[in-house]
């Protein structure tokens, strides 16, 4: 189905000042041995994962009730607090050794932090997608934004596999000199341009999203599922431009038609799947199901 998406406001904020506490007393723990590898899991990794361990210990995380976000990370989130657990006995442990009762307090926090991080890592799944840049698209052909709502919402990171940038010549040869995708009207009947745009840069069972100036219908992006496009390879096709949505939305929410294979989308606006901008949770049984997409690894 394709999407017609109209709004979009700010990401997510910054770290909160329970993490900032937990890698204050990390700096202190240096002798524990765990502050270097933390604090560069933290640096490289976010401290997002650390807040959420916390919340779940401490309970906090009735507060998030309802919201579908932080709803949607309850599977990979056991990973994280069995991590932490056993982080923190090691890291106690640890750190009762280098520096007492003290160093124990500090340690067992730095391995809390450390096994949750650790826990997080395991979990995580790829999805490795091709990207076929067209003539008229100003995206970057790295996909950070949406995968970081896809890691947010089901621990799946997006990977770049093949990449390759159209010529104007070879654009127009698939898209035509206006170079606007042609959009289908019925599923299951791709339109000439998209037939010839999605047999460009495959790769057997992967899916390819082409970056596109514009759509002709005006719809933000579009996806191919095979039980809906039999004759199309799995494909996503995303206009320039994410705005008015939040940031990888677009490519998250067109590439989830496909991991789901579902074309509907529902009233929940926390949902990535509704047509809200800033909607980017799963439900459980999304984020079961994306995760056991066999397009994801
Ligand atoms: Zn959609």
């Amino acid at each position: 189905m394709s999407t017609r998406d109209t709004k979009c406001p700010e990401r997510e904020g910054a770290s909160s000042s329970a993490t900032r506490t937990g890698a204050g007393a990390v700096r202190t723990a240096a002798q524990a041995g765990l502050a270097g590898k933390l604090l560069s899991l933290q640096r490289t990794h976010g401290n997002r994962y650390a807040r959420q361990v916390a919340e779940k210990l401490g309970g906090a995380g009735e507060k998030a009730k309802g919201d579908g976000k932080l709803d949607s990370k309850i599977e990979t989130r056991e990973a994280e607090v069995v991590g932490g657990i056993v982080g923190g006995i090691i890291g106690g442990a640890v750190g009762f050794a280098v520096g007492g009762p003290v160093g124990a307090v500090v340690g067992g926090g730095a391995g809390i932090i450390l096994g949750a991080v650790v826990g997080h890592l395991l979990a995580r799944k790829t999805l490795t997608i091709n990207i076929t840049k067209v003539e008229g698209s100003t995206r970057s052909t790295t996909v950070d934004d949406a995968s970081k709502v896809l890691e947010d919402a089901a621990n799946v990171k997006i990977s770049v596999g093949k990449v390759k940038t159209l010529t104007k010549a070879e654009s127009e040869a698939a898209i035509g000199t206006d170079l606007v995708l042609d959009e289908f009207s019925t599923p299951g009947s791709p339109t000439a341009e998209e037939v010839a745009l999605t047999a460009i840069n495959r790769t057997p069972d992967t899916i390819t999203a082409y970056f596109v100036k514009a759509m002709s219908a005006g719809s933000h992006g579009e996806a191919f599922r095979p039980s809906a496009f039999p004759t199309v390879p799995p494909s996503v096709a995303i206009k320039n431009g994410d705005s008015p949505f939040v940031a990888g939305k677009p490519l998250a929410h067109e590439l989830c038609h496909i991991l789901l294979d579902k074309g509907t989308h529902p009233s929940d606006t926390k949902n990535l799947m509704s047509y809200s901008n800033d909607g980017v949770g799963l439900t459980p049984d999304e984020v079961k199901k994306v995760r056991s997409s066999s397009f994801v690894k």
